[in-house]
């Protein structure tokens, strides 16, 4: 029922005050009638004023103090705006206790971090994941907690792409795979979980194909030494069996070449980052694999160039840098026709160094690119075969940069040709050049 307040109020206020006169006139005393009525009035506000101060200010308050008309009235709607937010905060606190519940129930470790780094919150699947200790941890930077440079290099680092994946700090033999979300303001959520299992699963298959690839190198050497001896005592045989060794020997040759490869993948897995971290001077380097390349492209003659900033030196192993530039150089030599163009330059920025292999063969179509650099992915199986590639070239470049901390970039139109460019970190440049000192 809506009820004109003022309207009752400014009668009942007006009902004292005629009251009071009428009372106070035959004696002759209005005005102290009038006062003494409205003192009443006065006392009983101010009293419902102090039940209902009283009433608010109390530890566990239950049904408000009675009271008649606006009071009443005002006294109830209180009672129930505070019900309603009552039965609201335990509806939450019903929420956020099952999330919590969950959340302590999950395997993988949730830890939220705030925008400085440090720890604010962890379920308990943190601790046994990660050793995280309540309550001395709480406010700690991450860093401190998680020692591991890798760790340290991902978080701080801020690119979060591609989740990180690394020995657990307790227990070498475990393995935890992190993904970093930020959310809010420059706050950040991390999700670790223990994948010990699958990595294992992955070692076996890194394993498997290792050893088998050990095992085939002995009969193949043993098959390809004798087709060399046979073909060198060929004379006598018929052609036809003189045909039939050569693509022997050819087949032969190419499957060493793909067990060579595939050790070589092995070698590159099996660790984080090159034993040989020295400096490695660019120039003479890719000098040297151009030189390669100029032989393998032979009689089909491919203008090959090199332009590099003297003097820039990579930190890393010199052999995978080698495999890794040689791959891209010989590539180029293969995929381009005759006569093609391939510029090698070297040269280094704010953002790192930058070995771009450029040619301008038959380019790649933009739907593969993303597929290039995995292992046996060729665009087209026939030409592959005639320019005798293994189809893990582009991947052993991946893991050589991945080991150097460095990634491809491929830019590639269809009939203009291809740019291949290793963009390394500038942590990674061993020697300033003159020209940036
Ligand atoms: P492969 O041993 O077959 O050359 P790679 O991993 O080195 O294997 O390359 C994968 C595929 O990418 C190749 O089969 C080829 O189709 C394509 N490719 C690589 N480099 C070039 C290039 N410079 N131009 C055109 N296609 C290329």
């Amino acid at each position: 029922m809506n009820i004109n307040w003022r309207s009752r109020l400014a009668t009942q206020l007006a009902t004292v005050v005629a009251g009071c006169a009428l009372a106070g006139w035959p004696f002759g005393h209005v005005g102290l009638a009038v006062a003494l009525g409205l003192a009443v009035y006065l006392a009983v506000t101010l009293r419902h004023l102090l039940r209902l101060h009283a009433w608010l200010l109390s530890e566990a308050p239950g049904a408000p103090p009675e009271a008649e008309g606006l009071w009443g009235e005002v006294l109830d709607r209180l009672y129930r705006r505070q019900r309603h937010e009552q039965r609201q905060r335990e509806e939450l606190l019903a929420v956020i206790g099952r999330a919590q519940a969950s959340t302590e129930a999950l395997r993988d470790a949730i830890i939220l971090v705030d925008r400085h780094g440090n720890l604010e919150w962890w379920n308990r699947a943190a601790e046994t994941l990660l050793g995280l200790r309540q309550p001395q941890d709480l406010g700690q930077p991450i860093t401190n907690l998680v020692r591991h440079p890798r760790f340290s290099d991902y978080f701080l680092g801020g690119d979060y792409g591609e989740p990180l994946e690394l020995a657990s700090p307790l227990n070498d033999d475990e393995y935890l795979h992190i993904l970093v979300t930020r959310f809010g303001e420059g706050d950040r959520l991390l999700l670790v979980r223990d994948v010990t299992r699958l990595h294992q699963l992955e070692q076996m298959r890194k394993d498997f194909v290792a050893n088998v690839s050990h095992e085939l190198r002995t009969p193949l050497t043993v098959i390809t030494g004798y087709l060399e001896t046979l073909l060198d005592n060929a004379d006598h045989a018929t052609p036809r069996w003189r045909r039939a060794l050569g693509q022997m020997q050819q087949q032969a040759g190419r499957m060493q070449h793909t067990i060579d490869d595939l050790l070589l993948l092995a070698r590159l897995e099996a660790t984080d980052y090159p034993a040989d971290n020295r400096p490695v001077v660019l120039e003479p380097l890719l000098a040297s694999i151009l030189q390669d390349g100029r032989a393998l492209s032979g009689a089909v003659g491919h203008r090959l160039s090199l332009e590099c900033e003297p003097g820039l030196a990579l930190l890393g192993s010199e052999t995978e840098l080698r495999s890794c530039f040689s791959n891209l150089v010989f590539n180029a030599v293969k995929y381009s026709p005759e006569g093609g163009e391939v510029r090698v330059r070297a040269w280094q920025d704010a953002e790192g160094a930058h070995v771009a292999v450029q040619d301008n063969g038959p380019g790649i179509d933009a739907r593969h690119l993303p597929r290039l650099t995995e292992r046996f992915y060729r665009l087209d199986a026939s030409r592959a075969s005639s320019t005798g590639g293994t189809g893990l070239g582009l991947a052993i470049v991946k893991h050589v940069l991945i080991r150097h901390r460095g990634g491809l970039d491929i830019h590639s139109v269809p009939g203009e040709g291809s740019c291949f460019t290793c963009d390394f970190q500038p942590e990674q440049i061993a020697q300033r050049t003159a020209a940036s000192a």
